[in-house]
């Protein structure tokens, strides 16, 4: 695989680990938030091997815990995902993978050979307003399939909501919440308007504190954990 992107250390990406983090070029959903966009045009320059990557983790066995794979749309790269996943694992590091859903049975796939041990999964909307929302056509079926998967799987997990206050009214939290009710940890991710896939949607504006704290406890009544980010 190579990649667009590479970190060498993050403390908040993977929760409670030191990890570095690496991310795949290209993505299926055109979100107007992305804040990746050189990654899902895939016009990024920056071009990282696999080896690189390799050779960076043997250096840093003992500082290391593991690795984010992150993108763009990891799920994407399919086999060669797998391949790059399985080989990190032998290396004994952790992995947490980012995706959107789109590929179940490639999640499926990490989840059987044991070499995935934290996803987190974006649910951009309700289900009903998926293609709108990520301006591409999307298999809701998917989605939905990934994240009855995540939950019974053994494998730790997070669903997460980027909230754009027009894209998503209150009540769409409600099909949120029934979609992933019952889920070990949701977060509300307050949106920021820095780098922009639709630099139009720079004036867009998330809810206030005290509308967050109204949306948490909404969603606590679905999942068993629901943070602000
Ligand atoms: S936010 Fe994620 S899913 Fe959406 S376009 Fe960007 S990389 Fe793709």
């Amino acid at each position: 695989m190579v990649f667009g992107g590479f970190e060498k250390c993050t403390l908040i990406d993977y929760p409670g680990k030191v990890a570095c983090m690496v991310y795949t070029i290209g993505c299926n959903f055109r979100c107007p938030y992305c804040h990746n966009p050189e990654l899902v045009d895939e016009t990024v320059e920056v071009k990282i091997t696999e080896d690189q990557v390799f050779d960076f983790l043997d250096e840093r066995t003992k500082m290391l815990d593991g690795i984010v794979i992150t993108g763009g749309e990891p799920t994407m790269h399919g086999n060669e995902l797998i391949k790059f996943m399985k080989k990190v694992k032998e290396k004994g590091f952790l992995v947490k993978l980012d995706s959107n859903g789109t590929n179940p049975s490639v999640l499926k796939e990490a989840i059987d050979l044991k070499i995935i041990d934290y996803i987190a999964m974006d649910i951009k909307s309700p289900l009903s307003k998926y293609t709108q929302t990520v301006a591409r056509p999307v298999d809701v079926a998917a989605i939905r399939e990934s994240i009855a998967l995540i939950m019974k799987s053994a494998v730790e997990y997070e669903f997460r909501t980027t909230v754009i206050k027009a894209q998503l009214s209150l009540q769409d939290f409600d099909e949120i919440g029934q979609e992933i009710k019952g889920a070990k940890k949701y977060f509300l991710q307050k949106f920021i308007p820095n780098k922009l896939l639709n630099p139009q949607f720079r004036k867009k504006a998330t809810y206030s504190d005290e509308e967050f704290l109204l949306l948490q406890e909404k969603m606590n009544n679905y999942v068993k954990y629901c943070g602000v980010r």
